[in-house]
Parts: structure tokens; C-alpha cells; sequence
């Protein structure tokens, strides 16, 4: 199972920061409202993930670090309408093959927290008493110390946190209500606290999609028929465009060039032909799109392209209408 984890380790954990948008996103499925994320070297010495969710319970510790052992899938029509981030049940145990991984975890029953780490290549897995509020504590350490050629690979420390840093950005602005902080080499590097008010929402999205942006940004709201596209568009008027370009599908963050085309016809429409920033959730039934099973891209396919381009291209003109009133 060892040379197998390896193998799918090498879709799953790319670099750091992708075992950190496994572990964060396992995190937010277990419901916790603060996640706290270290990183020592740019991830490459530590990664250590904390949340306040659910917990895993002692008996599930061991199950949890083994292939295929998901929590979340219960039928395949749960897996083609999945809503959750995680749903493959190998982010945990390809982790632990290409690194010394340890769970700390209390569930809200348990009187007594455990903590379970893999040892040796028969990745025989230790269940010891620990101390851990309830939630659980994930410590990476070590990343790809079995696999040199994948360690080479890395870049410096600076880039591979850039890389953390950026994803962070992507899933703390999706999730306003989240408190997350960063480290690195024990210095605060982030802190977003969670956003209840306008004001809240606001600054947390000047600090990260810049605070002209979040100042004069124009409100997206639309619905019909299922469809519905909610966030923020840069305004036209503004003197430095802002490169954050985000758009998430049903909560997830995905890459598509429908959308991009779409904003940039409606700021055509208005004479402009820079590309703004943007920040776009679209919800629809989950049965109308494909995310691409393939972990590490971020690829959705809509069964209608065009009809979900339009209305796209409609909220997005309604909201341009605003700076004429
Ligand atoms: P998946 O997320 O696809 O189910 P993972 O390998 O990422 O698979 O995690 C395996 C299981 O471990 C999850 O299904 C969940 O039950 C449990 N788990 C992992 N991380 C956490 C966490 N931070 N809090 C609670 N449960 C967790
Ligand atoms: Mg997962």
C-alpha cells in the first residue's frame, strides 16, 4: 500500500501548499470556525493545520490515515452531486506516505484527546493519549524526506510559501465567516478575522484583493432559475486594476475561461478593455456541471456553457448599471 500512496501522492500532493489546501479544506468540512495554519521553511520542514471542528473520534484515527477511508461518500449519487471539498478518501493516507504525518484530535464526546502517527514503511499506525482541546491538529512533518527527486523539486522556501499564501487568499475570501491565521517560521504573516458586518467584509476583502478595489467594488446579485451569481465586480473607475481574479463554482474555487470572457465583454460593452478584478460565486444545481475528478486542477465543465455564460454576462451588466445611477 506504501508504493501505492506514493504513486497517488503524486496527484494529491503536489508541493506544500497543496497539502495545505488538503488539510485546511478537511477542516472546513468538519465545520471548524478557526483554522490555524503554521509553516516552518515554506512548508518543507512543517506544516501544522489546527481547527476547532468536529473532531475525529479514537476509533476512526487509524481509518482516517489509511487509502479510501473517507467519511463523506455514502452512494454514488452523493459522489456525482458531492458539496463537500474532500470526497475521495486519499488526501490523508497519500500525505502520510511522503511524509512523518501525526492526527491530534478530540471529538466533542470524548473525554480525552488521542493522537495517532504512522511508523515505519508498513505504515502500522500508533494511537497514544494526548492533550487537544476539541478539534483536531494535523502536523506534516518532513514533506517528501522518502522521495528526494520530489524534494528537489521544491522551490525556495520563500516561493513555496508565496504559493500557501496565495491559495489562503482563494479560501479566506470564499469563506468570510472562517478565522485563519498564518505563520511562518513563527512570525504572524496572516490574520483575517471573521466578517459578520459590511464594514468586516470589507476590510477583510481589502486585505486581500487590495483596498481600492474593496472601497469602490460594485455589488453582484442575481438569480433566475436556479442559477445564482453573487459577489463583487472592480469598478471601471478605478486607477490600479487589481489582478484578483476569483471565481468559485458551488463553493469551490475553479479556473474557467467562460467567466473571464464573460467580464471582459461586459467592461467592452462599457468602452474598457482591461480585464478587473472580480469576485464570483455561482451556485446552480450540482447535476448541471462536472468538476474534473483530477484533485489538483481546478476544472468545472457546464452541461450549458452558453445559458451559464449569459446570465453571467447579465449580472454582470445589471451591476455595471449602478455607476450610472
Ligand atoms: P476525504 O476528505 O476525501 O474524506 P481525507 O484523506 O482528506 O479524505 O480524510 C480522511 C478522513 O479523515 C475524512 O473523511 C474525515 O473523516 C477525517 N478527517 C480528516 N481531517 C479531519 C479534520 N480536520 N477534522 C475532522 N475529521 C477529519
Ligand atoms: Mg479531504
Amino acid at each position: 500500500p506504501q508504493l501505492a500512496n506514493q504513486i497517488a501522492a503524486g496527484e494529491v500532493v503536489e508541493r506544500p501548499a497543496s497539502v495545505v489546501k488538503e488539510l485546511v479544506e478537511n477542516s472546513l468540512d468538519a465545520g471548524a470556525t478557526r483554522v490555524n495554519i503554521d509553516i516552518e521553511r515554506g512548508g518543507s520542514k512543517l506544516i501544522r493545520i489546527r481547527d476547532n471542528g468536529a473532531g475525529i473520534p479514537k476509533e476512526e484515527l487509524a481509518l482516517a490515515l489509511s487509502r479510501h477511508a473517507t467519511s463523506k461518500v455514502h452512494s454514488l449519487d452523493d459522489l456525482e452531486a458531492i458539496l463537500s471539498f474532500g470526497f475521495r478518501g486519499e488526501a490523508l493516507a497519500s500525505i502520510s506516505s511522503v511524509a512523518r504525518l501525526s492526527l491530534t484530535s478530540k471529538t466533542a464526546e470524548q473525554t480525552e484527546a488521542w493522537q495517532a502517527f504512522a511508523e515505519g514503511s508498513q505504515m502500522d499506525v500508533k494511537v497514544t493519549p494526548a492533550a487537544h482541546p476539541q478539534g483536531s491538529t494535523i502536523e506534516v512533518v518532513d514533506l517528501f524526506f522518502n522521495t528526494p527527486a520530489r524534494r528537489r523539486f521544491l522551490k525556495s522556501d520563500k516561493t513555496e510559501f508565496s504559493h500557501i499564501d496565495e491559495w489562503l487568499k482563494r479560501i479566506a475570501i470564499a469563506r468570510s465567516d472562517i478565522h485563519f491565521t498564518l505563520t511562518h517560521n513563527g512570525k504572524q504573516v496572516r490574520q483575517y478575522r471573521p466578517a459578520n458586518t459590511d464594514i468586516q467584509h470589507q476590510q477583510r476583502m481589502g486585505q486581500i484583493c487590495g483596498r481600492q478595489f474593496a472601497e469602490n467594488a460594485l455589488n453582484v446579485a442575481c438569480e433566475h432559475d436556479g442559477l445564482s451569481l453573487k459577489g463583487y465586480l472592480q469598478s471601471p473607475f478605478d486607477t490600479v486594476v487589481s489582478d484578483s481574479n476569483y471565481f468559485y463554482v458551488n463553493g469551490r474555487l475553479v479556473r474557467d475561461k467562460l467567466v473571464n470572457h464573460a467580464v471582459k465583454q461586459a467592461f467592452a460593452e462599457q468602452g474598457i478593455e482591461h480585464l478587473p478584478g472580480y469576485v464570483l460565486m455561482l451556485s446552480l444545481d450540482p447535476h448541471q456541471v462536472d468538476v474534473n475528478v483530477h484533485p489538483a486542477k481546478h476544472e468545472v465543465r457546464f452541461h450549458q456553457s452558453r445559458y451559464v455564460h449569459d446570465f453571467i454576462l447579465q449580472a454582470l451588466q445589471s451591476a455595471l448599471i449602478q455607476i450610472h445611477q
